[in-house]
C-alpha cells in the first residue's frame, strides 16, 4: 500500500528515499509530516558536534565509593564526582 518516495533533504539538498516501511512506521505513529532530512543529516543533528552520536566522556573516580566511573564533563579537583549509583543515592 505504500511506495518508496524520493524526497530532497532540507539541509544538504541530496535526494533520499522515504521507504514504504518508513512511511508505514510514520503512519502508525500518527506523524503527518514527511521527513525533512536525509538519514545522515538527521544523525548529525542528533549527535551534536561530536559526530557518531557519542558523547565525550571523561574518566573519574567516585568521591563516595571510590569506583572508577565516566562523567560527561571534565572533572575538576575542587568538585567531587560521583558514579551514577552514588549520584542517585544522594537525592
Ligand atoms: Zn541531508
Ligand atoms: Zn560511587
Amino acid at each position: 500500500m505504500y511506495q518508496d518516495k524520493t524526497l530532497v533533504c532540507k539541509d544538504c539538498g541530496q535526494e533520499f528515499v522515504f521507504t514504504a516501511g518508513e512511511q508505514e512506521f510514520y503512519a502508525e505513529r500518527g506523524f503527518e509530516n514527511e521527513p525533512q532530512r536525509c538519514k545522515a543529516c538527521r544523525m548529525a543533528r542528533k549527535g551534536g558536534n561530536h559526530g557518531g552520536g557519542e558523547r565525550q566522556m571523561y574518566d573519574a573516580v567516585c568521591a563516595e565509593c571510590g569506583k572508577p566511573c565516566k562523567v560527561p564533563f571534565q572533572p575538576r579537583d575542587d568538585r567531587p564526582v560521583y558514579c551514577s549509583d552514588c549520584f542517585r543515592n544522594r537525592r
